[in-house]
């Protein structure tokens, strides 16, 4: 009987319509690219807009050779696989896309996922325990988070990029702290036997980059392994793209990386785990999504394996992103605007002075759609009180004008609703 839960499940729906925090789909008619046509509200007349609100950072979700790949891949090897990696789903494309992955990060070995939601959801419990810490960023992806609960490792979390909180913690880890049992008891305290501290790479509603370098040296200090998710940077942040980890210039000194194919590699899915050797045959061994879910489909393989190359190749659409980027940074604070700085292609715009930010981020988004430029508001609980924000995504696809475009439409729309 479904009558109880769907009362349950309408009131609840109902709520969160009155926060405001509803999400609708807007529904796209073409393919992902700087213009985009966009059907919304659902069913409305469609409407060019520019997009200023993917991951598609180097325009490669429908660049010609990376479609030319998939294509090509799908006549050689097929549309699908039918199994898990070690039945019968390990094509020749598989291992070397891995060893193209590991190359790339400096490190020992991949393993890839279906996504890195599921690579961050099936790391943590197969490589330590009860007796261990995890020391996890406060403002970490839900990926890491949820794989965090997973694995039986206590956890500590450190005030964001804060490497004062997290050395405490690190303290507190290795002298050991009280944990309770069932029945309330203290037992205690258990240093930990194993710490890995788990960051983003790049933070996603900021756009700031985390403090690799520190970590890694707090990491040696306490003989800690550190764990980053470069899924915000991988392929286009760092002088050859090799993310948040070679910004910072500790390329092949991370003990564990992970990150998302579905992002600026291409945008279509899949996502791996760059790592210690030991730790990638481990993952083989017992990491569950890898065990029970399906392999990576050959086109988003081999498409991968192009994308991978193709920046290998050339720095000439990061080169472009990064250039869009400082434009559009520059242009924004020249009009006034309270953008978050960083060297980032994401761009929050804040309404800081104001004590309605909710509501102007809100009416500023919709304004900005309505002028033809999507970018999508945040408010709270997604972001903290008094940092509503309008989150711009700046691409390598977006050509010069596209950018003084969306900078016109935000002078405009900013003056309208006196923000500047
Ligand atoms: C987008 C993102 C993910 C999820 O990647 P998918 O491959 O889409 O599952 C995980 N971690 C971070 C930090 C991300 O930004």
């Amino acid at each position: 009987m479904y009558r109880r839960t769907k009362y349950d499940l309408k009131q609840e729906l109902n709520l969160i319509k009155e926060a405001n925090l509803y999400k609708d789909e807007r529904i796209i008619l073409s393919d992902q690219k700087a213009r985009i046509e966009v059907s919304y509200p659902a069913g409305s007349t469609p409407k060019e807009v520019l997009n200023f609100c993917s991951n598609n950072y180097l325009g490669l979700a429908s660049h010609p050779k990376i479609k030319k790949a998939a294509i090509d891949t799908i006549e050689k090897y097929g549309f699908g696989l039918a199994s898990v990696r070690f039945i019968c789903g390990t094509q020749d494309l598989h291992k070397e896309l891995e060893e193209k992955i590991a190359n790339f990060y400096q490190t020992d070995d991949a393993i890839l996922y279906s996504s890195c939601f599921d690579a961050n959801g099936g790391l943590f419990e197969c490589i330590i325990g009860q007796d261990d810490v995890i020391i996890t960023d406060g403002l970490n992806h839900a990926s890491i988070i949820d794989g965090i609960r997973l694995c039986k490792a206590r956890r500590l979390i450190y005030e964001h990029s804060d490497m004062k909180s997290l050395e405490q913690k690190l303290v507190l880890a290795r002298e050991g702290f009280d944990i309770w049992d069932h029945t309330g008891l203290a037992q205690g305290p258990h240093p930990a036997k194993n710490i890995i501290i788990a960051t983003d790479g790049v933070f996603s509603m900021d756009g700031d980059i985390a403090k690799v370098k520190e970590i890694v040296e707090l990491g040696q200090r306490f003989d800690a392994m550190v764990m980053v998710d470069d899924s915000h940077a991988t392929g286009f942040f760092g002088k050859t793209g090799r993310g948040a980890i070679e910004y910072n210039g500790v390329l092949g000194e991370v003990d564990i990386i992970t990150s998302t194919l579905g992002k600026a590699m291409g945008g279509a899915s899949g996502g791996f785990t760059a790592a210690r050797k030991e730790i990638v045959e481990m993952l083989r061994q017992r990491s569950r999504p890898y065990l029970f879910s399906n392999t990576l489909a050959p086109a988003i393989v081999g498409a991968s394996i192009a994308a991978f190359d193709l920046l290998e190749g050339s720095n000439d659409l990061r080169e472009k992103l990064m250039e869009n980027t400082k434009y559009f940074r520059e242009n924004m604070k020249s009009l006034g605007f309270d953008i978050i700085d960083s060297v980032h292609p994401i761009v929050p715009v804040l309404f800081r002075k104001f004590d309605d930010d909710a509501q102007r981020a809100q009416s500023m988004a919709k304004a900005l759609y309505d002028e033809g430029i999507y970018a999508i508001g945040f408010s709270f609980p997604v972001v903290p009180k008094g940092q509503a924000r309008i989150r711009v995504q700046i691409s390598a696809a977006h050509s010069k004008e596209d950018i003084d475009t969306c900078l016109e439409a935000f002078k405009k729309v900013g003056k309208k609703l006196k923000v500047i």
